[in-house]
């Protein structure tokens, strides 16, 4: 069978959260025959105050470890899969089959904690694959559970924070010609060994993308619980119109800049295979969502999105005559090699330099460590710190053919009477960042939304 026309389908917790998100899910997968490969997430969340299976699984791990493997009470966790697998009417065989490798699992404990804690967290999304795929199944459906072991799906890395190995694509790729529609577990593969190794949390996603690259599918859906991307933070602009098409490009940038439904990091194995990957809602599936591609025809709307991202902080050096000073940013940047701080951005005058930094990786003890040695090491005139920096960035390739946006951009910072803290634009011209204090940025963001997206 050729690979065209095949769609890789990852769908999120929020979307497989009981049986009847489960039965919405196998009506989608169903609706299109081009759905031939389906990633799968642990159930999440049912309501707010609930607890996703994930973080269920890893609380009894870890109290396995604390305590005992007798002390874990995993009969919460059982009820969580018996609930759909009542609900979705499934033999109840499978319940005790889940209950059983739980169990197995835990034996675990008492061997390498690491090994354990990750084969433990697997198992949220190794069961909740079977149960999909039964209940596919269930519908008339052709469909089988496929064990990532068996399918290739090889991670070198550490445990809970696996990569992808080369060989894992082509391993992969004989996925595109099964005829059945195969349900595949995220969040976990096997290292060269045997032995399960989990992505970073959320990790479902790189699952997603890795199949996505391997049977070169058309496009990567990947289904959550929002309509689509918007051009704002719908919590700073509630209006915030949807966000049709995206690059990669931007994208990256937009994620940069704060916007969490998409993890850039996640999407690299289908943004290098050049797969579209299309995010939608299972609740609306009808709904086109938000694409991303490698170009988009209408890039004559010069701004797609306006993102906002706090907890970064300025390092301000100066020292007259900085210019002809050789090696001066070298050694700036190796004090904070040293210090272990890694740097985002460095805008720079003629006798000065600024270094954004993420306030996670710059603690006060850090910050007065590496002030002392710039002034002692490299002779600064002056060095500070400034906290709570926010970053806004305005995002669209489209700015690249259009004159003044900067303008617009710098006139909406001053009608919200936000102070630019400072201004960075990349060569590529997709992106104009801008730091401004924390207490302006919602009021920025909403003043550059309205400039760009009139109503
Ligand atoms: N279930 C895992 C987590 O909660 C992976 C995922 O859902 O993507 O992190």
């Amino acid at each position: 069978m050729s690979n065209t026309n095949i769609k890789v389908a990852k769908f999120g917790g929020s979307s497989l959260a009981d049986a009847a998100s489960i039965e919405r899910v196998c009506g989608i997968v169903e609706s299109d025959p081009a759905r031939r490969v389906v990633v799968v997430s642990a159930p999440g969340k049912r309501s707010s105050d609930d607890a996703k299976v994930t973080d269920m699984l890893m609380a009894a791990a870890e109290q396995a470890l604390s305590e005992s493997a007798a002390a874990v009470d995993l009969a919460p966790i059982v009820a969580r899969y018996a609930e759909i697998q009542a609900g979705l009417r499934l033999d109840p065989a499978m319940t005790i089959a889940i209950e059983r490798d739980l169990v197995q699992r835990l034996a675990l404990a008492d061997g390498d904690p690491r090994r354990f804690m990750d084969s433990m967290k697997a198992a949220g999304e190794d069961n909740n694959a079977r149960l999909v795929a039964a209940a596919l199944q269930a519908r008339g459906l052709q469909a089988d559970y496929v064990n990532p072991q068996d399918a290739g799906m090889v991670l070198g890395g550490d445990y809970g924070n696996g990569y992808v190995l080369p060989e894992t694509y082509a391993n992969l790729a004989s996925l595109a010609s099964r005829s059945a529609i195969a349900v595949f577990p995220g969040f976990f593969g096997y290292t060269a060994g045997g032995d399960v190794i989990t992505f970073p949390r959320g990790g479902s996603d790189i699952t997603g993308a890795i199949l996505a690259a391997a049977v070169k599918a058309d496009v990567y859906e990947n289904f959550t619980d929002v309509d689509s991307v918007c051009a704002a933070d719908p919590r700073i602009v509630p209006q915030a119109a949807p966000i049709p098409e995206l690059t990669y490009a931007e994208m990256r940038e937009l994620a940069y800049g704060g916007f969490g439904v998409f993890h850039d990091e996640a999407l690299e194995p289908a943004v290098r295979a050049q797969v579209p990957v299309q995010i939608k809602n299972s609740r609306h599936p009808d709904l086109p969502g938000t694409v991303l591609l490698p170009v988009r025809a209408h890039n004559e709307d010069e701004v797609v999105g306006i993102a906002s991202d706090e907890g970064f902080c300025m390092l301000f050096v100066s020292k007259y005559l900085m210019n002809r000073e050789l090696g001066f940013g070298r050694r700036l940047l190796e004090i904070l090699e040293q210090e272990g701080v890694p740097f985002e951005h460095m805008p720079s005058g003629i006798d000065s330099l600024s270094l954004i930094l993420r306030e996670s990786s710059f603690d006060a003890t850090t910050e007065s460590r590496v002030l002392e040695r710039v002034r002692a090491e490299l002779g600064a005139d002056e060095a500070y710190a400034d906290r709570g920096l926010a970053l806004i960035m305005v995002v669209g390739e489209g700015m690249r053919f259009h004159v003044g946006i900067a303008a617009r951009a710098t006139r909406a910072l001053a009608a919200a009477g936000a102070n630019i803290e400072m201004i960075n634009q990349g060569a590529t011209e997709i992106s104009m960042m801008f730091g401004v204090k924390v207490g302006d940025c919602a009021a920025a963001v909403k003043s550059l939304y309205t400039e760009f997206f009139p109503e």
